[in-house]
């Protein structure tokens, strides 16, 4: 299997409930999180930089990556290709960091259909009408992409039941806390405990 460090954490919403937002809020709090930077098709946003937002490649380079296999998820996400590459899950958990993945809910269910261990936590907006405002306000997209976002959205909030965590983007800073919390109590599972230091510290069991 891909993934024997680092734990894995998808985080899915629908466009526009803030999850670029709360990603980088927590990653800013939280120290061993980093965030996979997927490779899209999409055209960069004013202000997106490439390799850091996403890595903006064109449908040929997708399309290839994709025959040669680089990719643990990808899905066709409003009309664009997007993509989270093997490679980068790995070296980011080689370098003993947990990893964030930002994903629609098709590419979340690839990575459960191949029975990876993930811990997958859903941000839903405080109703629709207030996703439309978010969007809206962002202002990066045109009435009738926004319109689109919002048709999937609905679509996409009926999966929220099968992730383990659910949390509100209302206020910012209680979902960054709430994020936060989940991220951290995690962290502390019996599971999760290095077996070498154990057996180090208290001999083997
Ligand atoms: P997503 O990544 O889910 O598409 P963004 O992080 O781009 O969403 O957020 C969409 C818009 O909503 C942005 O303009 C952002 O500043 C704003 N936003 C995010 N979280 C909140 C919040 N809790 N309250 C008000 N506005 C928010
Ligand atoms: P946006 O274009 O607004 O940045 O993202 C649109 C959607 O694509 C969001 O739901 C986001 O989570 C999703 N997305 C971003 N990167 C990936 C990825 O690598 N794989 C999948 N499946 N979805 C992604």
């Amino acid at each position: 299997m891909y993934i024997n460090k680092g734990r894995l954490y998808i985080i899915s919403a629908p466009s526009g409930t803030g999850k670029t937002t709360l990603c980088g809020e927590v990653i800013k709090r939280i120290p061993n999180l980093k965030e996979s930077v997927s490779y899209t098709t999409r055209p960069p946003r004013s202000g997106e930089r490439n390799d850091i937002n996403y890595t903006f490649v064109d449908v040929e380079t997708f399309k290839s990556m994709l025959s040669a296999d680089e990719f643990i998820e990808w899905a066709e996400v409003h009309q664009n290709y997007y993509g989270t590459s093997i490679k980068r899950i790995k070296e980011i958990q080689e370098s003993g960091s947990d990893v964030l993945l930002d994903i629609d809910t098709h590419g979340a269910r690839q990575i459960r259909a191949k029975h990876i261990d993930a811990i997958y936590i859903f941000i839903l907006a405080p109703s629709l009408e207030t996703l439309r405002t978010r969007l809206d306000k962002r202002k990066t997209e045109d009435e009738i992409s926004i319109n689109r976002r919002l048709g999937k959205a609905r679509d996409e909030i009926k999966e929220c039941l099968f992730y383990d965590y659910i949390v509100i983007n209302g206020d910012l800073r209680q979902a960054a806390d709430d994020l936060t919390a989940i991220i951290l109590s995690n962290r502390l599972r019996a599971d999760c405990l290095d077996a070498d230091w154990f057996e180090a510290k208290f001999g083997s069991v």
